[in-house]
């Protein structure tokens, strides 16, 4: 049996899709702590090009994509966490929320900074493909028509065609405007 390292580490992301950046550095995230937690954020954000998904529709993204990567559940926990205006006390209002942790896992630069700052273990994973595995670029290819279910898992494509996510987020990046 291996030693885990820490006890319980946060992963925060918006996870507009959750692609399989996130699977790949979850799966990995695991191999060194007993439980993670995955901080859903901006969850109080919908149906913007950013964050077109609901915190409870991306929980379920998650949930469904872990449990067929064979993830034990009952050590994961998903928390939705919306967004303040004041970054200077973020970390306070994250650590309110959600259960302790003694590591943090991020890429993201403020977030990383924030954390650093409050005192926290900050890990930078690996990226896995980023210029492919990118929520920016999948949900753009969402828009174009352009192929994007191979950069998500199996079951998020499933439940974002049982919502019909592509269509919503074709109408909300629309323009009103009248062409003549
Ligand atoms: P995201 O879903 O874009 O990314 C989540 C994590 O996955 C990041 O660490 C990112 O670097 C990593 N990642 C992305 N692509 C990857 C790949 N290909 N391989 C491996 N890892 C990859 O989410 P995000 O935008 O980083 O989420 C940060 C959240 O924290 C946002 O909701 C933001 O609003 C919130 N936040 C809020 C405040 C505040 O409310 N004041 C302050 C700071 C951050």
């Amino acid at each position: 049996m291996s030693i885990k390292s820490e006890g319980r580490g946060l992963y925060i992301g918006r996870f507009q899709p959750p692609h399989l950046g996130h699977i790949y550095t979850l799966k990995n995230i695991l191999k060194e702590v007993n439980e993670v937690i995955i901080g859903i954020g901006s969850a109080q954000i919908s149906h913007t090009f950013d964050n077109p998904f609901t915190a409870g529709e991306r929980i379920l993204m998650l949930k469904a994509a872990l449990e067929d990567e064979g993830i034990d559940m009952s050590k994961v926990y998903l928390i939705p966490i919306p967004d303040i205006e004041m970054n200077y006390v973020w970390v306070r209002y994250v650590t309110l929320l959600v259960p302790p942790f003694s590591v943090v896992y991020t890429n993201n630069p403020l977030v990383k900074r924030l954390f650093i700052e409050a005192g926290f273990k900050v890990k930078t994973p690996p990226l896995f493909n980023r210029e492919v595995y990118s929520g920016k670029i999948i949900r753009q290819r969402m828009i174009n028509g352009e192929p994007w279910e191979h950069l998500v898992p199996k079951a998020v494509v499933k439940i974002i065609y049982e919502i019909n996510g592509v269509e919503r987020l074709r109408e909300i990046t629309k323009s009103d405007e009248v062409r003549c």
